[in-house]
């Protein structure tokens, strides 16, 4: 009984549309190489980040969900600052804490491999007020260092070296990339 009850879920559950329930970022080093990706997928309890990538050096990296959708090396700061709906201090471990987009530290293994599941408890890929599609969408980005937690506003973890741009609309994307588009001229003016 169970077992059918399963296939019957299966089948409503691929009738639905998936695009907000899983979302893959890829993510970009400093000098524009891909070093891998993270996978969002909607979670009755939050939203889970697989983490896989390489070439890092080996330890501890903060890891925080960004503001803004936008990923412009060298330091990304286009990304904005963490992401913060509700208005609270940074920080896991801070009393009035955390950010919506902190999240616990990555480890780099020997071979500068990250292979890491987390997951942001408070946020949904769904509409709402928690939610990383919200506007245009954020952004995941990892620093040279640990987040130690609890230094105002992000934690201490350093430079940032690798950025990944979560959008709303994805397919926006493809047409950002031509050479051709007369927009990213404009891009420079926005501030
Ligand atoms: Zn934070």
């Amino acid at each position: 009984m169970r077992f059918v009850f399963f296939i019957v879920l299966l089948f409503l559950t691929g009738c639905q549309s998936n695009a907000e329930k899983l979302r893959t970022v890829d993510m970009y080093n400093v000098s524009g190489d891909m070093i891998g990706t993270v996978a969002l997928s909607e979670q009755a309890d939050g939203v889970q980040l697989k983490v896989k990538l390489e070439g890092l050096e080996p330890g501890f990296h903060g890891i925080h969900v960004h503001e803004y959708p936008k990923c412009e090396a060298p330091d990304f700061t286009t990304a904005g600052n963490h992401y913060n709906p509700e208005g609270n201090e940074h920080g896991l471990m801070h009393p009035e804490g955390s950010h919506l987009g902190d999240l616990p530290n990555i480890e780099a293994d020997d071979g500068g491999l990250v292979d890491a599941e987390l997951m942001l408890p408070e946020a949904t890929l769904m509409e709402g007020k928690n939610s990383l599609l919200k506007e245009d969408g954020t952004s995941i980005v990892i620093q040279q260092g640990p987040d130690d937690g609890l230094t105002q506003p992000g934690g201490n973890g350093g430079q940032r070296i690798v950025c990944g741009e979560l959008k709303t609309n994805p397919d926006e994307e493809d047409s950002e990339e031509s050479p051709t588009d007369p927009t990213e001229f404009n891009e420079d003016q926005e501030e």
